[in-house]
């Protein structure tokens, strides 16, 4: 694991020795790959818990005394914004369960990001739709694995549809647009809906993104046979309706998804295939963890520490050659594949998805 950073090493005298030599001070990993996108974890706490995530029980936090203050985190987004980031997006655990969330989106909206977006269960959204997007919130994904009441309470472990339907509504209504719905498929569990979600699409013009379910649960129960691969899901929708790909220039080649609209115009969802398809190669993202360490990828086993240099009064440059050193460390790939694939301790909640 990374430990030190040298906080009196100024970002534009460091070119010689073991540092490495980037140009236009951007994040640019040894691979080309250009860090423009930002995962901030404000939490790994969570109302819910959900099946592939979180642990029904027994699930240890950070003390809160470790979890980075909104200053903190802004500090860090800021910096990063200088060495090219144009996206954030704020994540967790469950944003909304930490108090003052508008405020912080607030702070990110001052730094002028291209986009600023969050990931939520949608649990308690509704009400506070309209406030985020005041305090400069540009869209919002909300995670929704079931249109059947009961088999949503049953992945989520609790939780309303009712609820996190009407957190949709509510963010279309205060303009959080393009809305898109996050759809983990589980194999044996929610596959048969894989065409209600495409349906779902087309009704509302919200974008589905199918996951493939990851080995990232807190149970450590995520096995191979679990996963429904995205080439099963788009075969399955392709049953049903044309798909056509969104052609690269209207789609962003660093995005996750790969994304489809229906042939007839109506409607458009995305694959996110992590586990069969890796999409490493043009991977841009960076994450910051809710107590404070930098990961350069999901999966990977090594982080670079920040919180005790922002709190022993490091510099916006020792900031900044910490971020440099997660990307100068990141693999060319997650490795899922690999015979020796080795989970990574944390699991997503504890990550930021
Ligand atoms: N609590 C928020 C939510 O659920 O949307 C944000 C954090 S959550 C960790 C971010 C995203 O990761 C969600 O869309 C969730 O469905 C997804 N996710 C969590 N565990 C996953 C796993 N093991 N494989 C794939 N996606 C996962
Ligand atoms: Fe919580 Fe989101 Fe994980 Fe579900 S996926 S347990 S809502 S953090």
């Amino acid at each position: 694991m990374t430990t030190t950073v040298p906080v009196t090493v100024s970002l534009r005298s460091r070119r010689s020795g073991t540092e490495p030599d980037h140009p236009d001070d951007q994040l640019v990993d040894r691979f080309g790959r250009v860090h423009r996108d930002l995962r901030i974890s404000i939490t790994d706490r969570c109302n819910l818990r959900c099946v592939y995530c979180m642990p029904e029980d027994g699930v240890a936090f950070a003390p809160r005394s470790e979890i980075l203050t909104y200053e903190e985190l802004t500090r860090v987004a800021r910096v990063a914004h200088g060495l090219g980031v144009t996206r954030v997006r704020i994540t967790g655990g469950e944003p909304l369960v930490r108090r003052g969330l508008e405020s912080f989106v607030a702070m990110l909206a001052d730094i002028g990001f291209a986009d600023l977006s969050m990931t939520t269960n949608g649990i308690g959204f509704e009400r506070r739709a309209q406030g985020l997007a005041d305090a400069g919130l540009h869209r919002v994904n909300i995670s929704c694995d079931s249109l059947q009441p009961a088999r949503f309470a049953e992945i989520r472990r609790s939780g309303d549809l009712a609820a996190v339907l009407s957190a949709m509504d509510a963010a279309e209504r205060a303009g959080l647009r393009p809305l898109k719905v996050n759809v983990v498929v589980l194999a044996g569990i929610n596959e048969d809906e894989i065409v209600d979600f495409a349906a779902f699409a087309r009704d509302t013009g919200r974008v589905v993104r199918f996951i493939e379910y990851m080995p990232l649960d807190g149970a450590g129960a995520w096995d191979r046979t679990s996963v429904v691969s995205a080439a099963k899901i788009l075969h399955i929708i392709a049953e049903r309706w044309t798909l056509e790909p969104v052609v690269p220039s209207d789609a962003d080649p660093s995005a996750p998804a790969t994304r489809y609209r229906f042939s007839d115009g109506i409607g458009e969802i995305g694959v996110i295939p992590t586990v069969t398809e890796p999409f490493c190669g043009t991977c841009d993202r960076l994450r910051v963890t809710a107590d404070g360490a930098i990961r350069n990828c999901l999966f990977a086993n090594e982080e670079t520490p920040l919180r005790d240099l922002l709190r022993a009064g490091g510099s916006d440059d020792a900031i900044a050659i910490a971020l440099r050193r997660a990307v100068d460390a990141k693999l060319p790939g997650h490795g899922i594949n690999d015979p020796g694939f080795l989970r990574p301790a944390r699991s997503m909640s504890m990550i930021g998805g």
